[in-house]
């Protein structure tokens, strides 16, 4: 299988359009038309994961983190970074990042760190700003199934948990064809009535373009009638961070150990919650402090994140549970997301796990 075929399913998977602004996620080493060996999956590349690739006979790295993240001007191996670029290049391993954009995804990486707790009912915590169309279309009742089913194919119907959602209503629909015109139905200069449905889907930015080649495909008038409608609200299926709810409450010291158990957490710092209960419960992989205000808002009882600073911590007292488990300790859980996502549809290569410890920092 050719490398382009991995990077099309990652990006209808986690769309690059999603990515920050500052991120650098895609493929960054490497030639999309490559055969795929094996892929090896990490949080971050290291040289000890680019030796793993080798050793193991990946040749294709999926990583969290981007290697190569700021305008590179020379290649010389002062950093580590550049250093597995170049090893990367010698040794025909490409290197793909998939970051902000599985930040950004429903069920991606701040999912995989709730599922770990066993939180359920989970749902975004700061939804984005709309990235979503309505598409309102005009088809001949007959044809309303098969319709419906291309575009749901094309990346049209999803809301959060759900999808194949629509909407449609009967109606009649006119026209009268003119000369040069080829109807579906009708003849030169007649008005044609038409039993039509007027079907109505959400579709998000990026499947916009699929979506609208799928209906000229699959739509059997020649001139189609449809229109597109930008949105406002906010998108139940992208954005930071997850709320959900932990199968029961627990003290604090009970969650703490919970924590350390789930995630490989030595050492937690924390602020205690108000009344020593703890059900609902926030959670944003890497640095989500940010979302502070939002978790406080959402009614959770706890918010876990990483890289908080020492005031930051003030905001949160006698407010709610605030705890800091590690960067890499919030994002272990990215790596089996990523690899049973690529299992999932991939069976003609191995797709492997790290068993590198890539955390740089030694807690003691
Ligand atoms: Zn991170």
């Amino acid at each position: 299988m050719k490398l382009n075929y991995l990077v099309n399913f990652l990006e209808n998977w986690a769309p690059l359009t999603l990515q920050e602004e500052y991120d650098n996620c895609g493929l960054l080493v490497g030639n999309d038309e490559m055969k795929v060996s094996a892929v090896l999956v990490s949080l971050e590349v290291t040289e000890e994961v680019i030796l793993e690739a080798i050793d193991r006979k990946a040749n294709v790295i999926v990583s969290h983190h981007p290697v190569i993240f700021k305008a590179v001007n020379s290649l010389t191996g002062k950093t580590e970074a550049e250093r597995c670029v170049i090893m990367a290049i010698e040794n025909s391993i490409a290197l793909y990042a998939i970051h902000t954009n599985l930040d950004s995804i429903y069920g991606g990486v701040s999912f995989a760190m709730g599922t770990a707790m066993g939180l359920s009912n989970m749902k975004i915590l700061a939804p984005r700003d709309s990235n979503l169309y309505q598409l309102v279309v005009h088809v001949p009742a007959e044809h309303t199934d098969a319709l419906s089913k291309a575009l749901f194919q094309a990346g049209a119907g999803s809301l959060g948990n759900y999808d194949q959602c629509k909407f449609s209503t009967n109606g009649k629909g006119s026209y009268r064809p003119l000369n040069g015109s080829n109807p579906y139905l009708g003849n030169i200069g007649k008005i044609q009535l038409v039993n039509e449905e007027r079907l109505e889907l959400l579709v998000p930015s990026w499947s916009k373009g699929a979506v609208e080649k799928a209906l000229f495909l699959n739509h059997p008038y020649e001139e189609v009638s449809h229109a597109w409608f930008k949105l406002t609200n906010k998108s139940s299926n992208t954005g930071f961070g997850v709320v959900g709810e932990l199968p029961s409450a627990l003290k604090d010291e009970e969650l703490i150990e919970k924590m350390k158990f789930v995630y490989g957490a030595k050492t937690i710092r924390y602020i205690p919650s108000k009344d020593n209960y703890i059900k609902r419960v926030a959670l944003c992989g890497g640095a989500g402090i940010d979302l502070l205000s939002l978790a406080i808002k959402s009614e959770a009882d706890a918010f876990i994140t990483s890289d908080i600073s020492y005031h930051k911590f003030f905001d949160a007292k006698k407010v709610i549970f605030l705890a800091d488990i590690g960067h890499y300790e919030s994002e272990r859980h990215t790596i089996e997301l990523i690899a049973d996502h690529i299992r999932s549809k991939m069976t003609n290569f191995a797709v492997l796990t790290t068993e590198s410890i890539t955390n740089p920092i030694i807690t003691s």
